[in-house]
This record gives structure tokens, C-alpha cells and sequence, in this order.
């Protein structure tokens, strides 16, 4: 079942990243869609802050993958460089996706057939001013959608 909700700030955002991280285990894959700015990396903090991660997580802007140690292994992949999916398989992108570690992908559209089926699929659209629309499927359980505070 999608889980559809509309956040009206990015702390907002980085709570239902929360609720979301809750649900995860390695080798999940969770995938980012939306424009920039949309919030796909507010969400990632929620969701890597959730996972004991310390570290300052932000958009990785010439590296293509950033790892993080929390309670679990985290694997932060911006593909917003890519041209087109078959620069991926050059790269072992495949082997990022270890059993290990819980995977985040932003720009994942850009993967194209490269992306796991079993994905997770994050869907974020920005409204008025601080308002998003996000659109969660591929979750093992429900999440609340809100209220958030
Ligand atoms: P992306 O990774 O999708 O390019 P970022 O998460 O880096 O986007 O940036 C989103 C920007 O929008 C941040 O400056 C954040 O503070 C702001 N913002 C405002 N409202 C929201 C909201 N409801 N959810 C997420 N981010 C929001
Ligand atoms: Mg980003």
C-alpha cells in the first residue's frame, strides 16, 4: 500500500525519514525521486539520523557514494552526474548494493534499469513554499503519515 503525505517543513521531512528508517534492514534499497531542492537529502538525514549515523550527511557532489557507520552501514549514492545508466555498469554499481548495508539512491530515475526491483520508492514533489508531497511504496508496513510533532 503507497503511503502518501504532505510535510510542511524540512524538519517535518527528517521525521517521516524516521518512521521510515525504523522499518529498514540491510540490504534494503530505498530510491529518491524529485527535483533539486525537492528534499531527498533532508530525508536521507532523518532516515541516516535514525540509523545511529553521526556523521554530517549532505548531497555527495563528485563522489558518487559516501558510506556511513551507524547501528547499521549506510550507503548514501547521488546520481545526479550520471547521463545515462549504462555508465553504471562500468563502475560496479551493482556491487554497491551489498547484503550488508541499507542503500540510499538520490536521482534514481537515473539508474533506470539498473535500480533493484525490490526498491523501496521515495517520490517527493514540492508545493507552496515549505509544503511536499511524498509518496512511500515498497515499505514492509504502514507508517504514520502524520501528524509529525
Ligand atoms: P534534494 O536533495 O532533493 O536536492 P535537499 O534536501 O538538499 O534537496 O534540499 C531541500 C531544501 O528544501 C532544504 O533547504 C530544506 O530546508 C528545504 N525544505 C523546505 N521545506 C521542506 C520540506 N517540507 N521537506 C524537505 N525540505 C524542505
Ligand atoms: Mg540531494
Amino acid at each position: 500500500m503507497p503511503v502518501v503525505a504532505v510535510t510542511s517543513s524540512a524538519e517535518e521531512t527528517v521525521e517521516l525519514g524516521r518512521r521510515i528508517a525504523a522499518q529498514l534492514r540491510p540490504g534494503d534499497v530505498v530510491a529518491f525521486f524529485g527535483d533539486l531542492g525537492a528534499g531527498k537529502t533532508t530525508m536521507i538525514k532523518g532516515i541516516a539520523s535514525a540509523l545511529g549515523v553521526r556523521d554530517v550527511v549532505r548531497s555527495p557532489s563528485f563522489v558518487i557514494a559516501t558510506e556511513y557507520q551507524g547501528a547499521l552501514r549506510v550507503q548514501h549514492i547521488d546520481l545526479y552526474r550520471l547521463t545515462e545508466p549504462s555508465e553504471l555498469t562500468g563502475i560496479g554499481f551493482a556491487d554497491l548494493f551489498s547484503p550488508d548495508c541499507v542503500t540510499l539512491v538520490e536521482w534514481a530515475d537515473r539508474a533506470g534499469p539498473e535500480l533493484p526491483a525490490s526498491s523501496v520508492r521515495v517520490e517527493i514533489t514540492a508545493g507552496d513554499i515549505d509544503r511536499r508531497s511524498i509518496r512511500i511504496t515498497g515499505l514492509r508496513d504502514e507508517i504514520e503519515s502524520g501528524p509529525f510533532s
